[in-house]
């Protein structure tokens, strides 16, 4: 075994979508061909969308598919944490939990570390509202940015403003990366190469929310760091929060420790131009696996879905056979 370790990290909100599988099936084959171990990681801090009996069979569908992890959440533990009462799940492997709601101390801990160093602050206020606020205490429109021009560089008088105004409403707070916005970052993504991003136009991203839920960013940090991870292996929708995540790694961890990232292209629907859909067809995993379909023809024809193997072979049913 190598030091390559990757990961599958779903958010337990539906079933086993298509395209999903495909980057399960590529997160295996990676992993495999550098000798690495894969651990899968439930991302369970979106309170509001959670559905514990959906991760349930997203996971039973991997594991008919052979899509097996050799760490983390799984079915079949047997070290440490034989089963969680609330997802019927288990968990081995020695960087658990691997349950998100399971780790919040530690995302606190480290949020406490980040207004530490300065790199978070606390806003009780969306960007809308510390606009209107700003206009109200001088008396004049601002430009529409002016949340993204303060944020740059928020004093404590406006922090203080921000409190205050908090207070009077008896609102939570959330915790607030600051961007750096005065120069562009360069990103690399293993399969597209080197793309320069601007910032300028962003707004500061929430890390912990008001509930006390990290955001998907703050536990992206924390998480990955502390699991080892050394790729990371995600759907595009992900790309444009490459960035973000760059420019957080290296302020909070230090510039080597920068993650390799791979960003999947989604399988298209049929006109081509976007995902594909429940408009196109099926795309429930499940539902094919009820229906009989062979779990080895389905992984050949997700392999085949964007990658040739530069030969005639055409049966590629299990991962050995990739090798
Ligand atoms: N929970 C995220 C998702 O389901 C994970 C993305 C990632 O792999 O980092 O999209």
């Amino acid at each position: 075994m190598t030091n390559f370790r990757t990961r599958f990290a779903p958010s337990p909100t539906g079933y086993l979508h298509l395209g999903t599988a495909r980057t399960v099936l590529h997160t295996k084959l990676l992993a495999s061909a550098n000798k690495g171990a894969v651990f899968y990681r439930l991302e369970d801090t979106d309170r509001a969308r959670l559905q514990p009996e959906a991760f349930e069979n997203l996971l039973d569908c991997l594991y008919k598919l052979n899509l097996i992890p050799d760490e983390g959440v799984c079915l079949d533990a047997t070290e440490i944490d034989a089963s969680d009462d609330f997802y019927k799940v288990g968990q081995k492997g020695a960087f658990g939990p691997y349950i998100q709601s399971e780790r919040l101390e530690i995302y606190h801990q480290h949020a406490q570390k980040l207004i530490d160093k300065k790199l978070c602050y606390w806003s009780y206020l969306n960007s809308d509202e510390r606009q209107k606020l700003q206009e109200l205490k001088q008396g004049i429109k601002r430009p529409i940015n002016w949340f993204l021009e303060s944020s740059k560089n928020i004093s404590e008088q406006e922090l203080y403003a921000d409190v205050q105004t908090g207070l009077e409403k008896e609102s939570k707070p959330a915790l607030r990366f600051k961007l750096q916005r005065d120069s562009k970052i360069t990103c690399r993504d293993e399969l597209l190469g080197e793309t320069v991003f601007d910032l300028s136009l962003e707004e500061d991203p929430v890390f912990l929310k008001a509930d006390g839920f990290p955001s998907y960013h703050l536990a992206h940090l924390i998480d990955d760091k502390l699991m080892e991870t050394t790729h990371v292996i995600r759907a595009q929708e992900w790309y444009p929060s490459l960035p973000l995540h760059t420019q957080m790694y290296t302020d909070y961890w230090g510039q080597d420790n920068i993650l390799k990232y791979i960003h999947l292209p989604f399988i298209l629907g049929e006109t081509g131009n976007k995902k594909m859909s429940k408009r196109d067809g099926n795309v429930n995993m499940s539902e094919y696996l009820e229906k009989g379909f062979l779990p080895e023809a389905i992984i050949n024809y997700l392999a085949f879905l964007g990658w040739n193997p530069g030969t005639e072979q055409e049966l590629f049913l299990k991962l050995e056979d990739f090798v």
